[in-house]
């Protein structure tokens, strides 16, 4: 499933140059993005980013200043949000506290030209997809948190929508709860085929459900892909450094790459003793300025030189013991720290390493990506 890479796919929505200003602020600027049906698409992004405001415009509460929005290839500007194959699921849930679920959900079926033994099929079918069969009667506060969760998702799916708009859908639930909400919400999306776009501040939702992210930052795309592009090959560092934990190491780079698709790099930087030697997809001038950044993960620890392509000494400054790894904080340089990251492993003792130890970092010549943004 990767309709994104099929040139003969058409998306489901289209953003096109879309701006979105309100007074003399811009929101949104110039922004493209075609989303595909079937999609679990999340925009992620810090506070202020524009994601509601894409979102708002989806649903038709916010019209965009300049572009178009099109929907199976037709403008829904002019198309009020009732009438727009869209539903939307607010971190609220606004349920009707004096309704039961089963009337929640029916509600607004009741409001369609519906027929009523259809709405009874159809609620019936949303009960069953949601697991909420057994609390049809009850009334909201008669539920837990993630139930109620789910009546606001069966609801925003009675109509059958084509696009669910799901804004911080699992906001109000603690975080062991959240995460099994979101292989629910991971198997409903499956089961409907409904495409869903959700917006979240949490990197891991969005990389745990997502079947693309789009990061965001001021208004502007700042990197659209799968989840594992956006960990292994991020853009930016940017974008390397909104997900998840990174080392970006500053240098210049010595040995130009010759121009060709991967194609060995070296760098310098501020330990002189440890180029870095790295690989690059883009043209890069013998002694431009380039960020290097790799994952904790990537880096190995160890009180023994090893044998690799980059090896670096250090000493450990703190160690965070997080249960099945750590992660050692080791000055490489002065003022500077590269962290690394091992599993924790009964019989494979690291108690060895401790602070001030001296040790050697070590990583692979493709374990990090070379930046120049
Ligand atoms: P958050 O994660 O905090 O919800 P967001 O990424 O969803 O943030 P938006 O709500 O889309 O951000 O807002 C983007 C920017 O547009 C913000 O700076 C916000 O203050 C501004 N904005 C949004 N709606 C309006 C409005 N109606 N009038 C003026 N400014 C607005």
């Amino acid at each position: 499933f990767a309709p994104w890479d099929d040139p003969e796919a058409k998306p489901l929505i289209q953003f096109k140059n879309v701006t979105k200003r309100f007074g003399d602020f811009t929101a949104i600027e110039d922004l493209t993005l075609d989303i595909y049906a079937k999609e679990f698409f999340a925009l992620l992004g810090p506070s202020g980013c524009g994601k509601t405001t894409l979102m708002r415009m989806l649903g038709g509460f916010e019209t965009p200043s300049e572009g178009t929005i099109l929907l199976d290839g037709v403008d829904i500007g002019p198309v009020p949000p009732n009438e727009r194959p869209v539903n939307m699921m607010f971190q609220s849930y606004a349920l009707f506290p004096h309704l039961s679920v089963w009337d929640n959900i029916a509600f607004g079926l009741k409001r369609s030209a519906m027929p009523k033994d259809q709405i009874g099929d159809r609620v019936e079918k949303m009960l069953k997809l949601t697991q909420l069969g057994k609390f049809a009667k009850r009334k909201p506060h008669q539920i837990s948190g993630g139930q109620r969760q789910r009546v606001a998702l069966a609801r925003a799916l009675a109509k059958a929508p084509k696009l669910l708009l799901l804004d911080e859908p699992l906001g109000a639930l603690d975080k062991k709860l959240r995460h099994e909400t979101q292989f629910e919400l991971m198997d409903i999306q499956e089961t409907t085929g409904t495409t869903f776009v959700i917006v979240t501040h949490d990197q891991e939702e969005a990389m745990t459900v997502a079947s693309r992210v789009a990061v965001m930052t001021e208004g502007k795309l700042a990197q659209v892909a799968t989840p594992d592009q956006i960990y292994e090959a991020p853009n930016s560092t940017y974008v390397a450094d909104f997900i998840g934990d990174v080392n970006i190491i500053e240098g210049t780079v010595e040995v130009p790459e010759k121009g060709a698709a991967d194609t060995a790099v070296t760098i310098r930087w501020a330990n002189h003793k440890a180029p870095i030697n790295a690989y690059s997809d883009r043209h890069l001038p013998a002694a431009s300025s380039v960020h290097f950044a790799i994952r904790p993960e990537k880096v190995a620890i160890s009180s023994e030189a090893p044998e690799a392509a980059n090896v670096v000494e250090g000493k450990i400054l703190d160690i965070a013991y997080l249960g099945n790894i750590s992660t050692y904080h080791v000055e490489v340089a002065p003022g500077m720290v590269i962290k690394a990251q091992a599993t924790n492993n009964r019989r494979i003792s690291r108690r060895n390493l401790t602070w001030e130890d001296h040790v050697y970092l070590s990583w692979t010549d493709t374990a990090g990506v070379v930046l120049t943004e």
